[in-house]
């Protein structure tokens, strides 16, 4: 183990009861070569991923539910591409980067004032370069899909799903997918 770690806590122990049905989510045993895992309390036991929103989009916007539905992109220059004569005109261009956004303010006249863009859930105050601007890239989001930037994967390798009588462990939300822990026979 590394030492940067933070400390596991198992609960193995706690599935060293009597009621093993009781606090478990499956059992082991081996035989010979083979190691049989049974599902306790119903449902199954698979990976299982889903989707969150990332903690400072949530904390940006005081809450899931007040998080607009429509996204935008920042869109800028290519500034390393760009080229002036020596009269400082261009003379060439290439495209536009883009990067997407978590916030903007614009004044009356639609001019972009203060811009927050978000890379791998981190919101950064973006210096607003000119002839950039900023555009809907989608709308009506639910913040769930693969689409949208403000979330992320999370997963259980090995999660117990599905269950559907209460077993311990740790967790009042038995029902809702969780880390399996077993009983060692
Ligand atoms: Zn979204």
């Amino acid at each position: 183990m590394k030492g940067f770690e933070m400390p596991r806590v198992t609960l193995h122990e706690m599935c060293m009861s009597e009621s093993i049905a009781a606090t478990c989510c499956y059992s082991e045993t081996t035989a010979g070569l083979s190691t049989i895992h049974a599902v306790l309390n119903g449902g199954n036991l698979s990976r299982y991923s889903w989707r969150e929103v990332y903690a400072q989009v949530i904390e940006f916007y005081g809450g899931i539910a007040t998080i607009p539905k429509t996204h935008y992109s920042y869109y800028f220059p290519n500034l390393d591409d760009v080229y002036y004569d020596e009269g400082a005109k261009m003379i060439s261009g290439g495209g536009y980067w883009s990067k997407d956004v978590a916030a903007f303010e614009q004044n009356t006249e639609g001019k972009l004032q203060a811009l927050g863009t978000i890379d791998d859930g981190k919101i950064s105050d973006e210096e607003i370069l000119p002839g950039a601007y900023v555009s809907a890239t989608r709308s009506e989001c639910d913040h769930m899909t693969n689409a949208c930037p403000f979330n992320y994967v999370r997963s259980i390798d090995y999660a117990h799903v599905g269950a559907t009588m209460p077993h311990a462990l740790g967790t009042s939300q038995w029902f809702l997918p969780h880390q399996a822990h077993q009983y060692n026979s």
